[in-house]
């Protein structure tokens, strides 16, 4: 590490702090294979998005939809928690992070042993599907296995509703539960520490804003620069895993 003056006054601001949250972005989840979908370059920069209005329109959209999660599979499949989850997970279960808010869809936080209860899914979970209706939970494996026999995703069969990934898609309204969760825990932190979010994407980046405005002490670890870094009490540029996995004594 290059950057140790900088891990040891991240470790210290930890040890220090009485409510810890963490906020994490696709950085930390490219340091597992899963690429960064909005970077330059990245599928989302190549591909027309699919609004969620035509997805709720047109049969064409639901099935090209589908057809990119299932293309995806093998990546989201075969990604594993990697150290920077790890020391998220340890200091979850140390008690000095309350709430981990995150902008990943992969569910490696809870893969890496985190409790359900202490995640907050801004923009939703793609490792399982949903009725938009109902909320009945549906298996992606399954999903797949019907629509590569029949050539589409089924609707509900409870009440017919259309089943997509449990994740929001342009032009879907944020979770409203998630978003007041998130709101909460950070005006309750007096440490907020964002992990591999170049902070652009609202709402969601408006939350280390608020933490800093509510007096808590802000933690950027990014490898790039982010819009928030000038109102920052530490920035580092370095790779989260070994940053966080020094700081909290984890490999
Ligand atoms: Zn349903």
């Amino acid at each position: 590490m290059q950057n140790r003056a900088s891990v040891a006054e991240l470790k210290r601001m930890i040890a220090q702090s009485g409510r810890a949250v963490v906020f994490t972005g696709a950085g930390i989840s490219t340091e597992s294979g899963i690429p960064d979908f909005r970077s330059p370059g990245g599928i989302w920069t190549k591909m027309a998005p699919i609004y969620f209005d035509e997805f709720l329109a047109s049969q064409d959209a639901r099935n090209e939809t589908w057809r990119r999660r299932f293309a995806m599979e093998e990546i989201f499949r075969a990604a594993a928690p990697n150290r920077g989850h790890r020391a998220v997970d340890a200091l979850v279960r140390r008690g000095q992070v309350d709430a981990v808010i995150t902008q990943n869809i992969d569910g490696l936080h809870e893969a890496s042993g985190v409790p359900r209860d202490k995640i907050v899914e801004l923009h939703g979970n793609t490792t399982y599907a949903t009725c938009l209706d109902c909320s009945e939970r549906y298996e992606i494996a399954e999903l797949r296995a019907v629509f590569e026999r029949d050539g589409a995703v089924p609707p509900c069969d409870k009440c017919f509703g259309h089943v997509k990934t449990a994740t929001v898609s342009f032009g879907q309204a944020m979770p409203v539960a998630a978003m007041r969760r998130a709101e909460q825990e950070t005006m309750a932190a007096d440490l907020f520490i964002v992990l591999g979010s170049s902070l652009v994407v609202y709402p969601a980046a408006a939350f280390p804003e608020l933490a800093k405005r509510n007096g808590a002490q802000l933690v950027i670890v990014n490898r790039e620069e982010t819009g928030l870094d000038r109102i920052a009490d530490l920035v580092i540029r370095e790779p989260i895993g070994d940053t966080m996995g020094e700081a909290v004594g984890v490999n």
